[in-house]
């Protein structure tokens, strides 16, 4: 006889793991206990040590599909004689919290029949789920995952569902947020007409079939969707919220159709049905019939597969796919309680698809694509927060805040950094208020303390006004020296590594603008060796959405006189001059962002901008996915893109393509990150900064750094822009 405790750490809790061990545990006739603690889940096992080593190795190898264990510890414990049967324990509430909570689960193939199916209890039940899919985290009030720390909690299962929570042998044995349409949350359809109870998704599929806006409450907030065949629905939807030109994401009712639309390989589809269900960037097939507002000028489309029962019975009505973008104005967060919706979105949505489960916390769809490289994402939120990144190395309790743009915040503690889901650009009052929500709710939900606490530089943001608002050792994070210092978190490296930090914007030590940074990255500390030499930006700030105004700069930094349609009156040019000339209101710039900008305005691509890197895409697009051959420069401790601008103003002026212009500019910079690396004499070099985003660079420069005999450091599951920040803040501050 023999007895041991075997503690599994990870995303193990809410995946049906406590009734996997219970049924292990019984097929090998083992007795014990297993439980959900904040330490992971706890199960004690006795019997012959043949069975006892049986379990040992089956608990992990056949753990259920969604958990993900990060560590397995196994003491021996002495037997207890007098013990039969196998129980499954209460959660308990004690010590630190160091359990993951898990993100949100798409829908299980499952769940999905059942729902299909007219037989089951379950038929067009829209908050249907199991232990292998539902909701989580954006129900989610506490930790231990219970039913009473969730939005669930008021929602009392009936009979039926009772016997499902309670029989170990049934897929929704201790599924918290079981439902059915007996005792679980119900949907309602506002849009001024009154409809029999249980028709509310048939309507609504026929109010978009009528070329209508519908704001459909998700999982993670509302979402604004319309049919997206229909011109006259889709520039409704934009105008009404005021978003211009950013491309929207689609959703389709099943991959087949998702073909017919768009390009996808293997690697896609596996991430398009993934339990995350991202939205997935995709090359779109020529005159696919969709309406041309959704994503003008841009080869690709963000697409996504139904995620939650309401999706999918929604869809399933639906031979088209739909826009299906967040529910908010413009820029804000989306919108997440049902009054607060009806406010914002009334003015937008012709019909209210709602329903009476709160959402705890705001969670936008993820968006992530398929490289050479890898998986790249884009925005990380719902599917993948609150997933934490794993350290070799103990942190200390520290709290990063982020930046502006994109922003997310992080906590650290233990061997992990839990990263929050996206908050966004954190410029509107309502950002504010969801920035100040989140800096709240992820500390409460872990119990969380902070010791340390991490912004960056600039005095401006809201996000360093409230990290100095809280009296706490502070420590200032320089926004580039972040970005790389977030690769070297996901690698787990000390450094040395040669940083490329390219974005639009961020403070540098030196009041300057940076953007177009070769850092020298060791433990918490940069020694910037190398950066685009810098030029102005005649009135500042506003040059971020006037792509005409960097132009201007590099032509008067190049000493270079060159005639492009920037549709300046002529007393607004004089004045851009005049703070060129005398350098007031000309701030100096050392940003790669701010030279696509430049370039892009110089070859008549765009002047002025309605969304942040629409520039630097129209040039990428405008490369049409390949590169060419490198114009010339010079790299010493800064990088010289003069020789470069004046062969693209010859090559414009006599008549080469601006394709291939594109791609010839596109090659320069993957040459230059060539020759910056090889004048660092480093081996290791990290890519990081929202120009990454670019395929032609990031696939392009990852290749050829390679091919030079480096090793290439990528950003794995954090973004390539502001979005890890925070990430990298932490990293940074923990070695202080
Ligand atoms: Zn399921
Ligand atoms: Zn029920
Ligand atoms: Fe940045």
């Amino acid at each position: 006889m023999k007895r041991i405790r075997i503690t599994i750490q990870g995303a193990v809790q809410g995946v049906g793991f406590r009734p996997f061990v219970y049924r292990l545990a019984r097929e090998l006739a083992l007795t014990g206990s297993v439980a959900n603690t904040v330490e992971g889940v706890i199960t004690e096992v006795q019997g012959s040590g043949e069975a006892v080593a049986d379990f040992t190795k089956r608990v992990v190898a056949d753990a259920p599909p969604v958990a993900r264990i990060t560590s397995v510890t196994i003491e021996e414990l002495a037997v207890e004689p007098d013990e039969t049967g196998f129980v499954i324990r209460s959660s308990e509430d004690s010590r630190q919290k160091t359990v993951t909570v898990l993100p949100d689960l798409a829908t299980c193939p499952d769940c999905r029949a059942e729902i299909l199916d007219q037989r089951d209890r379950r038929y067009g039940y829209a908050f249907t789920n199991c232990t292998n899919c539902g909701p989580r985290f954006s129900i989610i009030n506490d930790i231990p995952y219970d039913r009473p720390n969730t939005e669930m909690r008021t929602f009392t299962m009936c009979p039926d569902c009772q016997r499902e929570y309670h029989q170990p042998a049934d897929r929704r044995f201790h599924a918290q947020p079981n439902a059915c349409p007996i005792c679980g949350p119900q949907l309602s359809l506002e849009d001024g007409s009154p409809i029999a109870g249980g028709k509310e998704i048939s309507r609504a599929a026929v109010l978009l079939r009528e070329g209508r806006i519908l704001a459909l409450k998700g999982l993670g907030g509302y979402q604004l969707l319309c049919d997206a065949r229909n011109e006259a629905a889709v520039i409704r939807l934009r105008e009404r919220k005021r978003r211009e030109e950013k491309p929207l994401a689609l959703m389709f009712p099943d991959l087949d159709m998702i073909h017919r639309f768009c390009l996808v390989n293997v690697e896609e589809e596996r991430l398009l049905q993934s339990f995350a269900a991202p939205i997935v960037l995709l090359s779109r097939r020529e005159d696919a019939g969709l309406a041309p507002s959704i994503a003008p000028g841009n080869p690709n489309l963000g697409v996504m597969l139904p995620y939650t029962p309401l999706h999918h019975l929604l869809m399933v009505g639906l031979d088209f796919p739909v826009v299906c973008t967040s529910g908010n104005l413009h820029d804000e967060p989306i919108a997440i309680i049902n009054e607060e919706a009806q406010a914002k979105l009334g003015s937008i949505a012709d019909a209210f698809l709602s329903h009476n489960r709160p959402i705890a916390r705001h969670m936008d769809d993820s968006v992530v694509r398929r490289t050479r490289q890898g998986t790249q994402y884009f925005r990380r939120a719902r599917g993948y927060a609150p997933l934490p990144l794993r350290h070799q190395r103990e942190m200390p309790n520290i709290l990063a805040v982020g930046a502006h743009y994109k922003n997310t915040i992080a906590i650290s503690f233990g061997n992990q950094t839990i990263l929050s889901q996206h908050i966004g650009d954190l410029s509107t009052p309502e950002a504010h208020r969801a920035f100040a929500r989140v800096v709240e709710d992820l500390p409460r939900l872990y119990d969380f303390n902070p010791e340390l606490v991490a912004c960056d530089l600039h005095p401006d943001f809201l996000s360093t006004q409230y990290a100095e608002g809280l009296g706490l050792p502070l420590v200032r994070v320089q926004h580039h020296h972040a970005h790389v210092a977030a690769v070297m978190a996901e690698h787990g490296l000390d450094g040395p590594v040669l940083g490329l930090a390219w974005d639009g914007t961020g403070l540098g030590t030196d009041d300057t603008v940076w953007g177009g940074e070769c850092l020298l990255c060791e433990r918490g500390s940069f020694e910037r060796i190398a950066w685009l030499d810098t030029f102005p930006l005649g009135g500042g700030d506003v040059a971020i959405q006037e792509p005409r105004r960097s132009a201007l700069g590099l032509l008067h930094r190049a000493d270079l006189e060159a005639d492009f349609p920037h549709g300046f009156a002529e007393h607004e040019l004089a004045l851009v001059r005049q703070a060129l000339e005398k350098g007031i209101n000309a701030p100096l710039t050392s940003s790669v962002g701010r030279l696509f900008d430049g370039v892009a305005a110089l070859l008549g691509l765009r002047q002025v901008t309605t969304f942040e890197g629409q520039s630097a895409m129209t040039l990428e697009f405008a490369a049409a996915g390949r590169l060419g051959e490198a114009y010339p420069f010079e790299v010493d401790n800064t990088i010289n893109w003069r020789p470069m601008l004046g062969a693209i103003l010859k090559d414009r002026d006599r008549g080469v393509a601006v394709s291939d212009i594109a791609a010839h500019f596109h090659s320069t910079l993957v040459e230059v990150m060539v020759a910056v690396a090889r004048r660092a004499d480093v081996k290791q070099v990290a890519l990081s900064g929202g120009c990454f985003q670019n395929r032609l660079l990031y696939e392009g420069g990852a290749a050829r750094l390679e091919e030079a005999g480096f090793t290439v450091l990528l950003p794995r599951e954090l973004p390539p822009n502001d979005g890890a920040i925070a990430a990298g803040q932490a990293w940074v501050t923990a070695y202080n």
